[in-house]
């Protein structure tokens, strides 16, 4: 199923999609040695390319994981350097936000990279770790403080002590309409756009409930709903729809979203388009009822 949407709705890389990445890119990535940096859209990372350089350079790659919408990519202390400050020998993680159009790829030094490839991360063996990003606004932070970025996100919505009772104590306290409540990344990270519609038709809750009227029926379903939708996104590794990143199947399993006028896979009734905060919010009028 193709679907098209208009530029300023084109969805980003959320939860399943990112985590997709750390499970295909990064996978790779642990025991290399970092060696060169190059970078040619200065805003894309922080510090600048040679203070990147000297903090990466000969760091061997430990972990490679999530935290929310970031790729952790996590190097050792360099204990191996002796010579080097001691500020120097406490580890360093790099970060990557795709934002909207970031995709990582592992390639070899000696091929082209692509025109939209502003970030290089070279490899002591020779090969890369490129960030490709055709709308410059994806973030690469490298950083012997990675907290002082992830500490302000909310919890992660598929660990397991991540309990409904949870969801509930987190959303109810703040008074807001439910889809700009699990927009915030500071509230539960990971959702965005299309899950956070996906979720909410799974739950049967209009968008623009108030989180403090919620009954602890209606949160128990959200919660659920939430990690099913998730669940399944990581299953069919990622949605894939006008942006770069084309290994997703989630795409041609959407219960609503970017299915405006289609019938919901549950009553049939036709799914609608409405605007909230901003965001083109998609819902079945019949099992997500007005506030
Ligand atoms: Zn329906």
């Amino acid at each position: 199923m193709a679907i098209s949407l208009r530029w300023c709705e084109r969805p980003m890389p959320e939860l399943p999609e990112v985590e997709t990445i750390v499970r295909t890119v990064g996978a790779e990535l642990p025991g290399r040695i970092a060696a060169r940096v190059f970078c040619d859209w200065p805003a894309t990372l922080r510090p600048a390319v040679r203070k990147a350089e000297a903090l990466l350079g000969g760091r061997r790659v430990t972990a490679v994981g999530r935290r929310g919408k970031y790729v952790v990519i996590r190097f050792d202390d360099a204990a191996c350097a002796p010579s080097r400050p001691r500020h120097a020998r406490e580890s360093i993680t790099m970060l990557v936000h795709l934002r909207m159009s970031g995709r990582l790829l592992l390639e070899p030094a000696d091929s082209p990279p692509h025109r939209f490839v502003h970030f290089r991360l070279r490899w002591k063996d020779g090969s890369e770790l490129r960030f490709s990003d055709a709308r410059k606004f994806g973030r690469v932070i490298v950083t012997h403080r990675p907290e002082e970025v992830l500490g302000a996100l909310g919890p992660e919505p598929l660990e397991a002590e991540f309990s409904a009772d949870a969801l509930g104590a987190r959303i109810r306290r703040l008074r807001r309409r439910l889809k700009p409540c699990l927009l915030d990344q500071r509230v539960l990270a990971g959702l965005g756009n299309i899950y956070v519609d996906e979720s909410l038709h799974r739950a049967g809750l209009h968008p623009l409930r108030r989180t403090d009227r919620l009954s602890d029926a209606e949160v128990v379903r959200l919660h659920a709903a939430i990690r099913a939708a998730l669940q399944e996104g990581i299953r069919r590794n990622g949605a894939s729809i006008d942006w770069v990143y084309p290994e997703g199947r989630m795409q041609d399993y959407f219960r609503v979203y970017g299915r405006a006028d289609q019938p919901c896979c549950r009553c049939g009734a036709a799914v609608r388009r409405i605007v909230v905060g901003q965001r083109a919010t998609y819902l079945c009028p019949d099992c997500q009822p007005r506030p």
